[in-house]
């Protein structure tokens, strides 16, 4: 009989030829377990997805109670479901006024996918503005909104019309015009290795923005629900974006996506083409029932307070290692630099290990990505740290 490993590498599309294969019976708070007894330090929640940890009581219980209801009905949009209407409400409560509409999708990059669509057919315009080493997702419209050759080269002819920025370079936004549709950007580019918005950046690009009749995208699929340190990243940089995006850390650990805008611009949907937008499985009443539970432990369970006090204990624990060059990060979503890849690549195998998962960056393969479970204790912390810096003398 083949074991399960071989039934993997048969059957299932890989992507890679040195996928991670650990093979893991069970997930609780911040630990994986593996089939073959092992536990594991997650620190990365696959990838910012379990903010309140995996298999949250509450989700599970709210996802268990939304079971015996129903499980599904119709495709987005026809009928008043009350798990979809109740979780838009209180995003709405918890966004400024301009966010009061959302479009519940499946995933990050049909959140995109979405928002381009919107802004294109609200302003009438066709450019699109994004920046380099910018990640927003791996359909067509996502990957051409992708600041990276590499990964998108061989699948052109892609969406025409996307021009790309330096984040960070405030010169760089004259380029913006009245041409322009929208600018789609990740307050802090994630798979670019955690880069901060810096000089006031982001509010020179609002201003800009607004001066063009442009929409403003932000996509906070990795920095919303708490990673940064606030509920959603856009508060800590004063500034509010026409259209937001997010996915990830939005259900507890089930698949659901959105975007969210006002409801005049999300009413050209409604018309020229009626069903400006379709999703069968989007806003899935069980998804939504989970993301309903987990926004209110983010919001009732004082995570969001200790966010910052976590993300500077491991600084203290990791950052003063020599090999480590840099560290950028905002609450805990955290990039720490070694040398090069090589290094990086045999320091996080190790750690694998030895019971601490972490993994590197999709542009920066020199630094290595801590993302824990917001809900980790400090204790936690100190353990996992511990294993970090063996791993990292470990290096030679
Ligand atoms: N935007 C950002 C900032 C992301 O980090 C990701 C996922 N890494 C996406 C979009 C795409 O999300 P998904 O994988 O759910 O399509």
């Amino acid at each position: 009989m083949l074991t399960q490993r071989q039934l993997f590498f048969e059957h299932l599309a890989q992507t890679s030829d040195s996928p991670i294969e650990l093979e893991i019976e069970k997930a609780e708070g911040v630990y994986l377990y593996a089939s073959d007894g092992k536990k594991y330090f997650d620190l990365i929640s696959g990838i910012s997805v379990s903010n309140i940890g995996h298999r949250h009581p509450k989700v599970v219980e709210s996802i268990k109670r939304q079971l015996d209801k129903y499980m599904y009905l119709m495709v987005y949009g026809e009928y008043i479901q009350t798990p979809q209407v109740k979780f838009a409400k209180l995003l709405s409560d918890n966004l400024p006024e301009n966010l009061n509409c959302t479009y519940f999708v499946n995933s990050g990059s049909e959140a995109v996918e979405g928002a381009l669509k919107l802004a294109k057919r609200y302003t009438g315009k066709t450019e699109i503005i994004a920046f380099k080493n910018a990640y927003h997702g791996s359909t067509h419209g996502a990957l051409s909104v992708m600041g990276n050759e590499d990964f998108k080269n061989s699948f052109r002819p892609l969406v025409p019309g996307v021009k790309f920025l330096e984040f960070n370079n405030i010169n760089d936004l004259d380029k913006i015009s009245k041409n322009t549709a929208c600018v789609i950007v990740e307050p802090i580019q994630a798979e670019a290795g955690v880069i901060l918005p810096e000089n006031n950046f982001l509010i020179e690009l609002r201003k800009i923005c607004d001066k063009t009749d442009t929409l403003l995208i932000f996509d906070e699929i990795q920095t919303g629900f708490g990673r940064t340190g606030s509920l959603f990243c856009f508060s800590e940089y004063n500034v509010i974006p026409d259209i937001i995006t997010f996915a990830k850390g939005m259900a507890g650990g089930m698949p659901l996506g959105a975007f969210i805008s006002s409801k005049k611009i999300m009413e050209v949907f409604m018309n020229n083409p009626v069903l400006g937008h379709i999703t069968t499985f989007g806003g899935h009443p069980v998804s939504c029932a989970a993301a309903i539970a987990n926004l209110e432990v983010i919001l009732n369970e004082n995570i969001i307070e200790n966010i910052n006090k976590k993300g500077e204990l491991f600084k203290e624990l990791i950052s003063n290692h020599p090999l480590i060059n840099s560290v950028r990060h905002k609450g805990l979503m955290m990039a720490f630099e070694l040398d090069n890849f090589d290094v990086n690549k045999k320091f996080i195998e190790n750690c694998r290990k030895n019971g601490v998962i972490i993994d590197w960056f999709l542009f920066a393969d020199n630094s290595f990505r801590i993302a824990p479970p917001l809900i980790i204790s400090e204790q936690q912390i100190i353990e996992a740290c511990k294993i970090i810096i063996k791993c990292l003398n470990e290096i030679n």
